[in-house]
C-alpha cells in the first residue's frame, strides 16, 4: 500500500511518521525545498508546541462537539510521541517549548523520525492536482504518483511565504468538499482613529474586553501592543478571531481596553486609589497618572478629554477620566492581511470527517489533518496542538 501525505509541515511529518510501518510506504510530497518552513518561525524560533491547559474553551471551530471528540481522543498522545522522538520540554506555566529552545530541535527531530523510518520526502514538488477514481492520482510540477490513501496536510493562507498559500482548500473542493469562508486569525487589529501614532510603541498590562454588537464575549489579560494603526499582541491575538468573523458579519466590534487590569473593572476601588494617590503626593493629576500608565497614554487621555497639562485631581471631574482608563473603546474595522496572520479561521468542515480516524466522509482513503480543517486555536501552542493531534489520529488509522 502506497500513502502519500500532501505537505511537509508540523501535521504532515507526525501523520507520515504515525502512518509508516514495515508494510507500506509513505512519501510526503512538499513543495519547499526543506520541510517545515512555518514550524521553523513559531513562537518566535523557539516553537511553542503544547500548553497543559487542554481546556476546549481554547480551540474555535463551528462544529465544537466535533472537535471535542478529537481533543479527547488524542490529548494524551502529543507529549509521549515528542518524548519518543527525544525532545525535553521546557514548560513555562504550562506552555511547552523544546528545552533547546529553538524550533530547529523539533523539526529536525521530525525530519530524522521520517528518514529513519524510510520515508521519502520528495521536496519542491508543488501538488497541482487531485483525481480521485480505483486510486488517487496526484500530479505535481514533476510528475503523476498514484497512492492508495492521502493524507492532505497543506494548512491554510495565513502566513503564505512559508508555503501554505490556501491552494489545499482548492485542492480538497475540487474532491467534493466544502468550505467555511477563511479569515485572518492571531493577527493584528485596525481602529477608526486618526490619533493611534500618539500610543504607537507602547506595551502595557491590560484587559480587553470584546463586545460585538454590544454584547459581552471574551476579556483577555496580558500584555497589549498599541500601534500605529491600532493594537497587537497576544491579548488581541486571541479576540482576533472573534473580530475577523463578526465584521465579515458585519457586525459592530468594540474592544474596550482597560489600562488598569489590577482593580478588576472596580471603578469605586480606582477611585479612591487615585484620592489617595492626591492626598498623599499633593502631585498634579497627570504625574499622579504617569506613576503607573505609560506617558504616551497620560498624554493621550489628556488630549482627548481637552484637559490641560497641570489640572489637578478634582473628584467632581473623575468620572469621565476614569471611564477613560478603564473602558477606553477601540472600534475594530478590519484585521491585518494573511500575510501577517499566524492561522487561519474556518476551512474545510470538521462534520465532513470522521473525528475518530481523521477520513474524509466525502472520499474514502482521504484524511484531512491540521490548519486545512476549520479550528483556530489561541496563542500559546494550541495551533500546533491541534495539528499534531489531527495527525497523529490519522497516521494511526490510515495504516490499519
Ligand atoms: C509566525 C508564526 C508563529 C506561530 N507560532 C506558533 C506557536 O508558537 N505555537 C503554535 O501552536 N502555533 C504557532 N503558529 C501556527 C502553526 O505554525 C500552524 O498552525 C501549523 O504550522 C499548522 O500546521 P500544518 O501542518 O497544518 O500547516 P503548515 O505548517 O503550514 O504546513 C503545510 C505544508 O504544506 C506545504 N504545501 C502547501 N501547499 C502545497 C502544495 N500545493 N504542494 C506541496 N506542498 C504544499 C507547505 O509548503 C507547508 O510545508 C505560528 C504561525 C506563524 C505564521
Amino acid at each position: 500500500m502506497t500513502i502519500i501525505v500532501l505537505g511537509g509541515g508540523a501535521a504532515g511529518l507526525v501523520a507520515a511518521i504515525k502512518a509508516k510501518t514495515k508494510h507500506n510506504e509513505v512519501i510526503i510530497l512538499e513543495k519547499n525545498s526543506k520541510c517545515g518552513k512555518k514550524l521553523l518561525q513559531t513562537g518566535n524560533g523557539r516553537c511553542n508546541f503544547w500548553n497543559s491547559d487542554q481546556d476546549i474553551s481554547h480551540y474555535h471551530a463551528t462544529d465544537s462537539d466535533i472537535l471535542t471528540t478529537i481533543l479527547k481522543n488524542n490529548q494524551d498522545k502529543v507529549l509521549p510521541f515528542f518524548a519518543s522522538l527525544g525532545i525535553v520540554p521546557k514548560v513555562i506555566n504550562g506552555y511547552y517549548y523544546p528545552y533547546s529552545n529553538q524550533a530547529t530541535s523539533i523539526t529536525n527531530a521530525l525530519v530524522t523520525r521520517s528518514e529513519a523510518l524510510g520515508i521519502k520526502i520528495n521536496l519542491n514538488e508543488n501538488v497541482l492536482k487531485i483525481n480521485h477514481g480505483q486510486d488517487f492520482a496526484i500530479t505535481t510540477n514533476i510528475k503523476t504518483y498514484h497512492a492508495d490513501k492521502v493524507v492532505m496536510a497543506l494548512g491554510s493562507m495565513a502566513a503564505p511565504k512559508t508555503g501554505s498559500t490556501g491552494f489545499g482548500y482548492q485542492l480538497a473542493q475540487d474532491l467534493g468538499h466544502s468550505l467555511i469562508p477563511v479569515l485572518p486569525a492571531l493577527v493584528q487589529l485596525y481602529g477608526d482613529k486618526n490619533y493611534y501614532a500618539d500610543w504607537a510603541g507602547v506595551r502595557c498590562d491590560a484587559a480587553l474586553t470584546l463586545i460585538e454588537d454590544g454584547q459581552e464575549i471574551k476579556t483577555e489579560v496580558g500584555e497589549v501592543q498599541l500601534t500605529n494603526y491600532g493594537l497587537s499582541g497576544i491579548c488581541t491575538f486571541n479576540l482576533s478571531s472573534w473580530v475577523a468573523k463578526g465584521l465579515a458579519q458585519n457586525r459592530e466590534e468594540v474592544i474596550k481596553i482597560n489600562f488598569v487590569p489590577w482593580f478588576k473593572g472596580d471603578k469605586k476601588a480606582f477611585k479612591a486609589f487615585l484620592d489617595e494617590q492626591a492626598a498623599t503626593t499633593n502631585f498634579a493629576l497627570k504625574q499622579i497618572l504617569e506613576g503607573f500608565l505609560n506617558y504616551k497614554i497620560v498624554n493621550l487621555i489628556f488630549r482627548l478629554l481637552h484637559l490641560s497639562m497641570d489640572k489637578r485631581w478634582n473628584e467632581e471631574e473623575a468620572e469621565p477620566i476614569i471611564d477613560l482608563i478603564m473602558s477606553f473603546p477601540f472600534h475594530a474595522i478590519k484585521t491585518n492581511s494573511f500575510a501577517e496572520a499566524q492561522v487561519c479561521s474556518g476551512g474545510i468542515p470538521l462534520r465532513e470527517i470522521n473525528p475518530r480516524t481523521m477520513e474524509s466522509l466525502i472520499v474514502p482513503n482521504l484524511y484531512l489533518v491540521g490548519e486545512i480543517l476549520d479550528v483556530d486555536g489561541d496563542c500559546g501552542g494550541y495551533n500546533l496542538g491541534f495539528a499534531w493531534m489531527s495527525a497523529l489520529a490519522a497516521g494511526e488509522a490510515c495504516h490499519d
